[in-house]
């Protein structure tokens, strides 16, 4: 049996998106649950849009959202690969020289759609001889290379499409070297999906036409076709594609409004499937429910604000191990599990603990619209230590000595100690908030 492997294949050519992260997640989910491989390629071999400080940024995000790899290759270290596939195509004569300009290029499928035909290479480089070719290279001409197709059916049993059928006579011969004698992506993609033994493709619908192409280009190489799965684009909630929001759906974007990497995954995770959306606190948590034959071909909407909302249960599912760092990061020296166990249900985001920090630790203006009674609870306020108790005890007594009950009883006492009327339950609050502060507050004083 092959062994399964992955791979996440980016472009260096800008930061990840939710829809790369989603493409990068579920390879991710398939080769750790088939205990396989994952492999990370950057694919960057157009040269003048690929940059360093975009890969490096990819790699940071992939390992934020927890997306670890086995392996990683670049396919500019793989040039000469290309090449001699490329030698090697020319000799079976599946790669032709062609010389048409961009311009005249577009003009003869302007042609072709006027006429109600497709756009489809017209193969007239083939036609040309040994003797055309000089003339054209002597006018200064350099060819670009084209890739042969047959024109026979193609075919393939898609893990979340079904049956796919293409007829080799509908689609363009490929480009696969450009004049300047780059690459381009088609050719170096089966390359080393080839050679690298990649067992799964997975990789968004907007590929299904290159598959079509890269079998043959396979089969002309000698290879076999791995598995295939296209996963259908994500759109807004209204059902537009999400290209013009990527720079607000990036992942550096999401993690600067501090959403956590389990949210992202979990969403990810189930959106396009029927199944709903479960908050897991771990990758290893995720893996139990994923099936990639649940995914299936209706467009998913990805919905941004459904990602706040899921923030708030994937924090609330957060043990103080996990958090105290970034607590620490935030400026709350002294947050310890206590502070987080109080505030942890009332934070949509992990920084809100900082309102709820002040509130424990710094000052508060009191909010105080009956002083009298205010001041009555400040004097039956017990000696310290203070625990869990302490709220439920002090209360009784404060209803005992006024007759106040439910909301009159509760709510000037929370207004009075964190300035605010809702917030964590004060039995875990006001512990934190000490005897000295919450007195204070209680007589009207910012403290
Ligand atoms: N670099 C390609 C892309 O980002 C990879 C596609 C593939 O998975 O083959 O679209």
């Amino acid at each position: 049996m092959t062994e399964v492997l992955l791979r996440f294949a980016p472009s260096p050519t800008g930061h990840l998106h939710v829809g790369n992260a989603r493409v990068a997640l579920i390879n991710w989910l398939f080769a750790r649950q088939s205990g396989g491989r994952y492999l990370l390629r950057m694919d960057d071999t157009d040269t003048e849009r690929s940059r360093a400080d975009f890969a490096e940024a990819i790699e940071k995000d992939l390992l934020w959202l927890g997306l670890d790899w086995d392996f990683q290759v670049r396919q500019s270290d793989r040039m000469e690969r290309y090449e001699a596939a490329a030698e090697r195509l020319r000799q079976a004569g599946r790669l032709y020289p062609c010389y048409e300009t961009d311009e005249e290029l577009s003009l003869k499928r302007k042609l072709q759609m006027k006429q109600g035909r497709p756009p489809i290479y017209d193969r007239a480089a083939l036609a040309l001889g040994e003797d055309d070719r000089a003339r054209l290279e002597q006018e200064g001409r350099v060819p670009h290379w084209r890739f042969l197709l047959e024109d026979r059916p193609i075919a393939w049993n898609d893990l979340v499409r079904g049956e796919v059928r293409f007829s080799g006579n509908h689609l363009s011969d490929p480009v696969l070297i450009r004049a300047d004698g780059r690459p381009l992506y088609t050719l170096s993609s089966v390359i080393d999906d080839m050679e690298l033994d990649v067992s799964h493709v997975i990789r968004g619908e907007d590929h299904v036409a290159n598959t079509a192409v890269q079998i043959q280009l396979l089969e002309a190489l000698g290879g076999t076709a791995p598995e295939f799965a296209h996963l259908p684009l994500l759109t807004d909630p209204q059902g537009k594609g999400l290209s013009k929001r990527l720079g607000a759906l990036s992942l550096r974007q999401l993690r600067d409004r501090d959403i956590e990497p389990m949210t992202i995954n979990s969403y990810l995770a189930r959106l396009g499937t029927p199944d709903p959306v479960e908050v897991c606190r771990d990758l290893d948590e995720l893996l139990g429910g994923f099936d990639i034959a649940r995914f299936g071909r209706a467009t998913p909407k990805f919905d941004p604000d459904e990602l706040v909302h899921l923030n708030a249960g994937v924090i609330h599912r957060m043990e103080f191990s996990d958090v105290a760092a970034r607590l620490e990061a935030l400026g709350l020296a002294e947050a310890d599990e206590a502070f987080w166990l109080a505030v942890r249900p009332n934070l949509e985001r992990l920084s809100d603990a900082v309102e709820w920090y002040r509130i424990c630790n710094g000052r508060v203006e009191p909010d105080i619209d009956e002083p009298d009674y205010c001041r009555q609870a400040a004097e039956l306020l017990p000696e310290e230590p203070w625990d869990g108790q302490t709220w439920g005890n002090w209360t009784a007594r404060v209803a005992g000595a006024t007759g106040r009950k439910g909301k009159a009883l509760f709510r000037p006492l929370r207004r009075a100690l964190t300035g605010s009327s809702s917030g964590p339950e004060l039995g875990a609050l006001l512990p934190l908030i000490g005897r000295r502060r919450a007195e204070a507050r209680l007589m009207g004083k910012t403290a």
